[in-house]
């Protein structure tokens, strides 16, 4: 079968001819019907070979959709035919963190070489793909697999970020998304859909803007050295009560600490390299910085109810196995208006 797969580091994915997995004991093997392409890959595909923790090649893709193709022996919770969703940060499924369904913080995942699909077990970027066990499937139901499948990462992370914060966004709150791509225009439906805040959504380019304010941004402003001074003036001089950074870079770090109000959240999401420091006096008081990773189980299974209920509809960009590479190319221009899928089955 086809698959997409980083196979060099440093060098860009390619598409390869690779056997068809065998279901084990235990495990499902999904008939893959969508992809997504998360700008992640790039953080793990422009480390050096010595910060690898897995070895090469790996087939791409930690966000996916499919149907139950076969069920390893013993294997039990799903027949042939169901449509899932794949819970992605794969723990151990024992440790106390795992006993909550927040196998995204496995305490255990590293010492036992668990990695998640895409991210260092084979991705979801194949006609077939295994998945080590079906407490990591979530029933779709009639939801389109399609625009579904980011909601288990570019929809569950934003999900995590903001559910954390809800105490704080009251009616009359602020929340600014920095960079509204994949996860941020996930970002700012879950918070209209959640909350009561005002949406401010910051961004380098115009198009990005206005798929900000189609999706729900009450405000949407270029992310520039003038940006914290625009949110001051529209809280009348107070700040944002959350600021969920999804770029996470020097430049957007420093501008998520500048418009923090008073006992805000800083969260930042995005893998690019920034760093905040908390210091009496470089923030407001009492600001709170924090950086998640992904969400957990019960998480997935709200997110996909948020969509039931017709609360979050995501922007896709649909490509066949053969144009993936393409996809990764206009991702990292920075083209992709929401979120890139790839449809290994065309
Ligand atoms: P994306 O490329 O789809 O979106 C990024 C957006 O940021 C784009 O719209 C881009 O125009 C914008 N941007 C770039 N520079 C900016 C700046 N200086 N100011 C404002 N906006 C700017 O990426 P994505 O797939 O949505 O991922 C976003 C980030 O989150 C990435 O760094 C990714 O690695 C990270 N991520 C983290 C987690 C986690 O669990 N922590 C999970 C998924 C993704
Ligand atoms: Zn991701
Ligand atoms: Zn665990």
């Amino acid at each position: 079968m086809k698959a997409v797969q980083y196979r060099e580091v440093g060098a860009a994915p390619e598409v390869v001819g690779i056997p068809e997995p065998e279901v084990g004991p235990g495990e499902v093997l999904l008939k893959v019907t969508a992809a997504g392409v998360c700008h992640s890959d790039f953080a793990v595909m422009s480390m050096p070979a010595e910060q690898l923790r897995f070895p090469l090649p790996l087939t791409l893709g930690h966000e996916g959709v499919g149907v139950v193709a076969e069920l390893g022996a013993g294997t039990t919770g799903f027949e042939v035919g169901d449509a899932v969703a794949v819970y992605g940060p794969w723990g151990c499924g024992a440790c106390a963190k795992c006993a909550e369904g927040k196998e995204n913080y496995c305490l255990r995942a590293s010492r036992l070489g668990i990695f998640p699909p895409g991210l260092g077990a084979p991705g979801a970027m194949a006609p077939y793909m295994v998945v080590d066990d079906p407490r990591h499937l979530v029933p779709l139901g009639d939801l389109d697999p399609v625009r579904t499948v980011p909601l288990t990462d570019a929809g569950l992370t934003p999900y995590h970020a903001v559910k954390r914060s809800l105490p704080k966004l009251l009616p009359g709150s602020t929340a600014v998304v920095i960079g509204t791509g994949g996860l941020g225009h996930v970002a700012i439906q879950i918070l209209r859909a959640m909350t009561a805040a005002r949406v401010v959504a910051l961004d380098v380019s115009e198009e990005k803007l206005e798929l900000a304010r189609q999706v729900g941004a009450h405000h949407a402003v270029l992310s520039n050295d003038e940006a914290p001074e625009a949110v001051r003036r529209m809280t009348g001089g107070v700040g944002a009560e959350l600021v969920l950074d999804f770029v996470g870079a020097k430049p957007t770090v420093a501008l998520a600490g500048a418009m923090a109000a008073v006992e805000a959240d800083v969260t930042i999401v995005g893998i690019g390299g920034g760093a905040l420091p908390v210091g009496f006096g470089s923030l407001a008081y009492e600001a709170t910085v924090t950086a998640p990773y992904w969400g957990s189980r019960a998480e997935l299974g709200e997110v996909l109810a948020l969509a039931h209920a017709g609360a979050v509809e995501v922007h896709v960009e649909t490509y066949g196995i053969d144009e993936a590479p393409k996809a990764y190319e206009r991702l990292h221009a920075g083209k992709v208006k929401g979120r890139a899928v790839i449809l290994p089955q065309e």
